[in-house]
């Protein structure tokens, strides 16, 4: 099928894509690496009268260190992230999730803005994002507001964004000394997508488990943080015992996806299991 038709812009800063926004709203959508987009307009889920384009917005395309953390424009493709040599050495599980995602080819497009804006349940980076804390700026012709991303998830394929909104940076903070962090999937076979994916990123002080963070996508309708689990972790040592009980307790409270890939129970199952996994490695980071 092909999409219906629709008026193409391609603006070359991020004023110019507010003004067309706010002049279009509803009727416009944002495409950035069109990966998600463009398959949903061919198959007339989406019908968008108008098509904005960042792809030109370069503004939008960076990494960079920003107040003891990072900062990353919208439209930083996967590929950009997983090869950056300061994502790599300060936030490993965030580079590993992005050389994850699909193939070669999807990771050359497909931006972070755009996975994090889509929010399907079965995408990679929201998971290591929540464990990070990350915060989603947005701007629009009004000003700029932040979000942390556990705030800015909603739903399924839902979001906060407004409709005169758009995702300018993703602001991942700085870690404590002795942190160590993973990202661990179970993924689909041809599509990559994860049936579920975990993302630990665990602090030690001494021998104790200080502080530890967990984000958990593919399992329910959206991806979640796993406080609970944390919370059973934190203060304590990471002994076999201590480690078992967290990740039975990252499956509690999860509304489970039943579908032809996995069943309930089967995502229940892979998600204590690869909370196990992520939090050992973190763990073996840190250390
Ligand atoms: C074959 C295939 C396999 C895939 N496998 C995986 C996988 O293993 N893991 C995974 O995580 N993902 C996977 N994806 C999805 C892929 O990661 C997409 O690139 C991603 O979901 C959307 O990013 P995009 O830049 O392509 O966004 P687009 O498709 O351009 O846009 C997606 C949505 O976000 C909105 N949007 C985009 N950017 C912004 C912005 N800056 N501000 C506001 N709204 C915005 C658009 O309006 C649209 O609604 C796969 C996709 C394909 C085609």
């Amino acid at each position: 099928m092909t999409t219906s038709s629709f008026e193409y812009f391609a603006p070359t800063t991020l004023g110019e894509a507010q003004t067309l926004l706010s002049q279009y709203g509803g009727d416009a959508k944002i495409v950035a690496g069109g990966h998600s987009l463009i398959p949903t307009m061919k198959i007339r889920l989406a019908e968008p009268k108008y098509l904005i384009d960042l792809g030109r917005i370069s503004e939008l395309s960076y990494i960079r260190e920003q107040e003891g953390g990072i900062a990353i424009g919208a439209m930083t493709t996967y590929y950009q992230i997983e090869s950056s040599s300061t994502v790599r050495s300060r936030y490993l599980a965030l580079a590993e999730a992005s050389g994850e995602v699909a193939d070669m080819q999807v990771r050359n497009k497909g931006t972070i803005g755009g996975s994090l804006a889509h929010a399907d349940p079965a995408a990679d980076l929201p998971a290591v994002i929540l464990a990070l804390e990350g915060q989603i700026s947005l701007a629009s012709s009004g000003g700029q507001r932040t979000l942390v991303a556990d705030d800015f998830l909603v739903d399924t394929f839902s979001t906060a964004l407004g409709d005169d909104e758009i995702i300018a940076e993703i602001r991942i903070p700085a870690l404590p000394a002795n942190t160590g962090g993973s990202y661990k999937k179970f993924g689909n076979k041809a599509s990559h997508f994860a049936i579920v994916g975990v993302s630990a990123i665990v602090t030690m002080s001494g021998g104790t488990c200080q502080r530890v963070r967990i984000g958990i996508t593919g399992a329910g309708p959206r991806a979640v943080r796993g406080r609970s689990a944390e919370a059973v972790l934190e203060g304590k040592e990471p002994t076999g015992s201590n480690l078992a009980q967290a990740s039975e307790q990252a499956a509690q409270g999860i509304d489970f996806l039943g579908d032809i890939h996995a069943s309930e129970e089967y995502r229940a199952h892979l998600t204590r299991v690869f909370t196990r996994r992520a939090l050992e490695e973190a763990i073996s980071r840190a250390r």
